[in-house]
């Protein structure tokens, strides 16, 4: 009889939920039911974690041009070239291109070495895709980046309004937890406000198909029902609000009928909507992927802070995160435009306050690149010494083939993988094997602000590092030793700690004191400020004043439509580029290629039958994908998953035609309403 297998509690690697596992050498997975975020519970993806464990495909060794290498020689090398463009460009003149997928040591050690000891922001993060609107929207309705919601709320609420979230396939553990409460309490309803039809329609008690951006036209018509109709809370307001006046004048400005729903359909929701106490609005990338991305996620933040539905049970609004790690990327300053512990770059005292406990040579002065203008200014030949880091922009950003030519007129390319082949690392100098999940140990924070750790069970295949371990091996190499002295991440999580302690004056809501006296080895799943507190419970917010801000937001001209618009989002059994997930054949027979959904009447228009093949096409690249005709979208509207790379299907990246448009706020793409055209192939 065999020895019974060990397991590791862990969690994770996939979304933002952060779910609790139970995983062993073997290849066992089971949900965790110790875990706060599910309980026991799993989806496809947690579930299939065992199937992608292997070794094939693994990037083993340091690579340089092609040929295996030391990490003696790869690391010199890499010392030598950024610290050549430093001192002969600039700090500015290199960079960092990083990722949710990173571990929040990983993330901190990185931020670390590029703000305070070669001084320059310029590290970006894939996350820069996932949140940055939310967390600019965040920013100025609360003074600072908190994401007040608890999972807990989910299921106390009698209304949950999900904002362009399909989160049946994205978050799907909180889509379970929803359903098993809906059907607890059969008075909740939940509202699915998406401009496309998908699995999570399914669970709505009414969907409302917005056109693609109508979803500030949508609250600012709320906003205005609720002041016109006596339903705001004036005690509230009056005690921890500021700019009621101009956010409400502005949304009576704005035609609700813009959202694209009928007078019915606006009715029927605002009635519900006030007429309900305890309202959750979820909100995800259909929300933050836009041009208007901060707008909207402040068109949602004004109803709630109109109404007091916020810092209760059940109540609030709720930014729900894509990735694994993008919170904790967060709270280390994982964006170009932040420092660590939520503080602001521009903040001359946050500056010092940083950069006295780092004692660090330098601090950045001002936010660095953001993603989109970080690959443009590779294109422009402003970066000399590029470093990607566990994360695949040549596919995941907007006008991928723009950035796979900016990439490649970089000087200098390193990236970090745990995979030999992919289309950023086929254009990298150097390649850095990195440890992957349940090889590596350290942090990650989910949704509701609960720091996890993923725990390693398997030894670190071939030459591979943590990340973390390489960012300080390079830091050594580049003079600064004494200040990436750590031996393990532990040590790492420590001083993160300590620096939450160490700008206490400044603090806002990153308050990390819980951890201090935590054993690491032993750390449960802990929601920060500290298990159970609410934030925002007594307002208590963080401007200044003490008082949140309602904004004046303006919806945007409806799309003037001349082709089609393409929207991307993803595939319930696939995750990013597919680097691990496309290595279980269980996830694998889901969607076995990549498709188009195109609406029934187009097709016909188009000639199209099922399983023929339609042609893409904009001035930024193109595409031919299977046609799935399907009244999913909207005529007009088509949608395409984003996971497929150029080595997987010649013609699948869909990236290749996402338009490069930016939030002007968040600097976040677009990636959801670019215009191309179609015809069948
Ligand atoms: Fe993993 Fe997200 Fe699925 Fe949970 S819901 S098992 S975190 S992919």
């Amino acid at each position: 009889m065999s020895a019974p297998q060990t397991l590791t509690r862990t969690t994770c690697p996939y979304c933002g939920v952060g779910c609790g596992l139970l995983a062993g050498a073997d290849g066992s997975i089971k949900g965790d039911p110790d875990h706060p975020a599910n309980y026991g519970r799993l989806c496809s993806k947690g579930a299939a974690l065992g199937q992608t464990i292997d070794l094939a495909g693994r990037l083993l060794a340091p690579q340089i041009n092609g040929q295996e290498a030391s990490w003696d020689e790869t690391l010199g090398l890499m010392a030598e070239t950024f610290s050549t463009a430093i001192r002969d460009h600039g700090p500015d003149s290199v960079a960092f291109y990083i990722s949710g997928q990173l571990l929040t040591e990983d993330y901190y050690v990185a931020n670390k070495l590029m703000k305070g000891f070669i001084g320059s922001a310029n590290i970006d993060t894939n996350s820069r895709l996932c949140m940055a609107s939310s967390v600019a929207g965040h920013k100025r309705a609360f003074g600072s980046d908190t994401v007040p919601g608890t999972y807990a709320d989910l299921e106390e609420a009698d209304l949950i309004v999900l904002v362009g979230s399909n989160l049946a396939w994205c978050h799907p553990v909180l889509h379970q937890r929803i359903a098993a409460a809906k059907t607890a309490n059969p008075n909740m309803k939940v509202v699915n406000i998406d401009p496309r039809k998908t699995a999570t329609t399914d669970l709505a008690d009414h969907h409302l198909r917005i056109v693609p951006d109508g979803d500030t036209a949508l609250f600012n018509g709320l906003l205005a029902h609720l002041a016109d109709t006596g339903q705001l809370d004036d005690d509230y307001l009056k005690k921890h609000v500021t700019g009621r006046r101009p956010a409400i004048t502005q949304a009576r400005l704005g035609d609700p009928l813009e959202s694209g729903l009928t007078e019915a359909e606006l009715a029927q929701f605002y009635q519900l909507w006030a007429g309900t106490e305890k309202v959750v609005t979820v909100y995800s990338q259909g929300v933050n992927q836009s041009k208007c991305g901060t707008d909207k996620v402040n068109a949602i933040l004004n109803c709630h802070l109109a109404t007091g539905r916020i810092g209760k049970p059940g109540c609030g609004p709720f930014s729900v995160t894509g990735q694994p790690n993008a919170m904790g990327g967060r709270e280390v300053g994982g964006l170009s435009n932040m420092l660590a512990n939520h503080l602001d770059i521009e903040n001359p005292d946050h500056r010092a306050s940083v950069r006295g406990f780092w004692q660090s040579p330098t601090i950045c002065t001002q936010p660095g690149l953001k993603a989109v203008d970080l690959f443009q200014a590779c294109a422009d030949g402003k970066i000399k010494a590029l470093w990607v880091m566990s994360t695949n922009p040549a596919v995941s950003l907007p006008d991928a083939d723009g950035v796979a030519a900016a990439i490649a007129k970089v000087p200098f390319v390193a990236v970090s993988d745990i995979m030999a082949r992919t289309d950023t690392g086929d254009l990298a100098d150097v390649l850095l094997p990195a440890t992957g999940w349940g090889e590596k140990d350290g942090t990650v924070t989910n949704s509701e602000r609960r720091i996890s750790r993923q725990r390693a069970f398997l030894p670190p295949p071939g030459a591979s590092r943590p990340d973390w371990k390489i960012i300080c091996d390079l830091a050594a190499r580049m003079g600064w030793a004494e200040s990436f002295n750590f031996s393990s991440p532990a040590e790492v999580f420590a001083e993160y700690v300590a620096l939450s302690g160490a700008t206490q004056d400044f603090h806002r809501d990153l308050d990390l004191s819980i951890f201090a006296d935590m054993d690491y080895a032993k750390l449960l799943p802990t929601q920060w400020p500290q298990n159970g507190t609410r934030f925002f419970a007594d307002g208590g917010f963080f401007h200044g004043n003490g008082k949140a801000r309602m904004l004046p937001v303006t919806a945007p001209a409806p799309i003037q439509r001349d082709a089609f618009t393409l929207n991307t989002g993803r595939n319930r059994d696939q995750w990013h580029t597919m680097s691990r997930s496309g290595k279980a054949p269980r996830l694998g027979a889901h969607l076995a290629e990549p498709y188009v959904e195109i609406h029934p009447v187009d097709a016909t228009s188009l000639g199209l039958s099922a399983g023929d093949l339609l042609a893409l096409r904009n001035r930024y690249g193109q595409a031919v994908l299977r046609a799935l005709i399907t009244d999913r979208s909207a005529p007009g509207q088509l949608f395409a998953p984003m996971h497929w790379t150029r080595q997987q299907s010649t013609s699948g990246c869909i990236n290749t035609l996402t338009a490069p448009v930016v939030d002007p706020v968040s600097g976040q793409p677009a990636s959801k309403c670019s215009p191309v055209a179609a015809q069948k192939f």
